[in-house]
């Protein structure tokens, strides 16, 4: 993988583990070639993980709406900085600029680009790993959320298998590299989509 987005908070949260975990996240980008793509906030968790790329010479693609470049705050030491015209656009190129993709812990816009992906790639339209990092079990109760829609019959488990979880960034990183996609649903038409 050489580029991967990572999806998390605007807001920074109050767990020091989630911050320092979030900026070895963008450390470990770094040095290991990996270009981070992502929100291009200065603010909140999405700072930290560009802070730690950019501390230590990583490369970051950054990719906002024009509507949202104040409210953020973009952050100036960008390798690359892409403004869209809407936030369908932001996604659609974080998507395709992507070799995969890290969760770590966010609000309401993290669980959106989160549930997106995960269905995209349900619905055959990509077949890049998708990773959870689940630092200090910040996203347990997700975990059971989703293994709980799979015994009540709403969620296959091989689309869940299709998510990778692990609380390190090395263990998350093998899985994902690891990772061999589905089969493409044979009813898929992706003309038609
Ligand atoms: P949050 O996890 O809510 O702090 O949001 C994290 C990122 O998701 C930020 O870059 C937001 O711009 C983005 N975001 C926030 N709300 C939405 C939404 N409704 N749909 C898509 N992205 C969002």
């Amino acid at each position: 993988m050489k580029n991967i987005a990572v999806f998390c908070g605007s807001s920074e949260g109050n767990d020091e583990k989630i911050i320092n975990e979030s900026y070895a996240l963008g450390k470990t980008f770094a040095e290991k070639n990996i270009t981070l793509v992502y929100g291009a906030a200065k603010i909140g968790i999405m700072g930290k993980v560009a802070q730690g790329v950019i501390d230590n010479n990583g490369e970051t693609i950054g990719v906002i709406p024009h509507f949202l470049k104040t409210k953020e705050i973009v952050h100036t030491e960008l390798t690359e900085l892409i403004v869209t015209d809407n936030m369908h656009d932001r996604k659609v190129i974080m998507y395709d600029k992507s070799d995969g993709f890290i969760i770590i812990p966010g609000g309401f816009g993290t669980m959106d680009e989160f549930f997106e992906i995960t269905t995209w790639g349900q619905l055959g339209l990509h077949t890049k790993p998708i990773g959870i990092l689940n630092t200090n079990g910040y996203y347990d109760a997700l975990i059971m959320q989703c293994k709980m829609m799979v015994s009540r019959g709403f969620l296959k488990q091989e689309n869940l298998d299709a998510v990778v979880v692990d609380t390190t960034i090395d263990g998350l990183l093998e899985k994902m590299n690891n990772y061999k996609p589905l089969p493409a649903p044979q009813w898929l038409n992706k003309e038609r989509l």
